[in-house]
């Protein structure tokens, strides 16, 4: 496996737990956009217009959360946060009532469950929201965890399957002939394996050693994000995630059970960067402001940029590569941590029968290389 954030843990736990002999080569495992991200497990409410097949997976995976986050429990003793919390995403101006309207007929025509509110309904609901509140849409079945610890869970359940860890990164994917055949790594091991995993999140596209056109295109789209404390005190600050669009920007307050609520996310194409900028903060805590004008007065205790692994449809790419013996687990882009469970079920069959299973096909890894040599011919 080749990268130890929470798409290359899940898969080598659920690997480890098939019977196959597996090892992690990352210098920080656990570590990843999982340290930065917010942690909605947002179906519905993340839903767009055209992704409708990743939709299908979203709420696959959805599902699947609530067994799986018990199981993790169970196995190593620690929490992941997961809370089903549901949503609320509200409209603050004429406009974005009109869209959030809009967005609200297309998930009904999906036949998926979401209610109208009007303004007064929203905050009664949540009384800390801005007077100026026009409308929102309940979404109770969209909740969330806590990234951070669930990748410290996912560490511990695939150490105690037997997954080995190596602390150390990948120089270059190892080839021969037309076949991958293991890694070697910066600390000068080289690793043999019958199937290498690419699950190095934003960085899977410049992997050294692969071909081109086996690289997947995958790039990284950094989002910047707050982390404030809300009072003990005085019942909930909030009791479920709020969300809006503001000004074209989405904007999320995610109130965790242990106080701390985070405030996200920006969407930046910069390469590879991870600085937190006056502008990036400015922005989230205009933007939140005006959906909670409260939140000024918490404590701020942490500002922090991640990258998320983007594709070019927004959905991941699983299973066999363009090369024998490589298996792409990658481009999660800004729903890896919902999209967690399936992939790491979707991956172990990968692996364990060399078929990708039905729900996870239109995901396939090849999609995307047909495409180019059709364009090139
Ligand atoms: C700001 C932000 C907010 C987000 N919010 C949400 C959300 O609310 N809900 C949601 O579902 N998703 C969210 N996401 C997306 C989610 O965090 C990612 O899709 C997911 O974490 C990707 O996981 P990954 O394991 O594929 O990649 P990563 O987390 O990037 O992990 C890749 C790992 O590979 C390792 N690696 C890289 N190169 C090498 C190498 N050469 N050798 C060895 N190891 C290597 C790295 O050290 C890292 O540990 C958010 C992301 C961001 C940035």
């Amino acid at each position: 496996m080749i990268g130890g954030g929470i798409i290359g843990l899940v898969t080598a736990w659920r690997a480890a737990q098939r019977g196959l002999r597996t090892a992690v080569a990352d210098p920080e495992p656990g570590g990843g956009a999982a340290r930065v991200a917010a942690g909605m497990l947002a179906a519905v409410t993340e839903l767009q217009y055209g992704e409708q097949t990743l939709l299908d997976l979203n709420l696959a995976s959805a599902n699947r959360y609530p067994d799986f986050a018990a199981e993790l429990t169970e196995l190593t003793g620690l929490d992941t946060g997961y809370r089903p919390c549901g949503t609320l995403a509200v409209a603050l101006d004429a406009d974005d009532r009109a869209d959030l309207r809009d967005l609200h007929a297309f998930q009904t025509s999906l036949g998926l469950h979401s209610q109208w509110l009007s303004g007064r309904d929203c905050r009664r609901l949540e009384p800390l929201l801005a007077p100026g509140v026009r409308g929102g849409l309940r979404v109770d079945g969209d909740h969330q965890v806590d990234p951070r610890r669930l990748a410290a869970a996912l560490l511990r359940a695939a150490e105690l399957a037997g997954v080995t860890f190596l602390r150390s990164a990948v120089a270059r994917v190892e080839c021969a002939g037309d076949r991958v055949t293991g890694a070697l790594l910066a600390d000068g091991t080289t690793v043999a394996a019958d199937r290498t995993v690419l699950a190095a999140g934003s960085e899977s596209g410049r992997i050294a050693g692969l071909p081109q056109h086996v690289l997947p295109p995958v790039r990284p789209v950094k989002g910047q994000v707050l982390r404030l404390r809300m009072p003990a005190a005085h019942g909930p600050f909030l009791s479920r995630t709020v969300r809006a669009v503001v000004r074209g920007s989405h904007v999320y307050l995610v109130p965790r059970e242990n106080g701390e609520l985070v405030l996200g996310a920006t969407s930046e194409e910069f390469g590879w960067d991870t600085t937190v900028t006056a502008g990036g903060v400015y922005e989230l805590l205009r933007d939140a402001h005006e959906l909670v004008p409260g939140i000024t007065e918490l404590p701020l205790t942490e500002t922090l940029a991640g990258l998320r692994p983007g594709s070019p449809d927004n959905a991941p790419l699983l299973g066999a590569a363009a090369l024998d013996g490589l298996v792409l687990a990658t481009g999660h882009h800004r729903n890896g941590v919902l999209l967690t469970p399936i992939t790491g079920d979707a991956l172990a069959e990968v692996l364990v029968s060399g078929e990708l299973p039905d729900y996870a096909r239109p995901f396939a890894a090849g999609r995307f290389g047909h495409a180019r040599q059709e364009q090139t011919v």
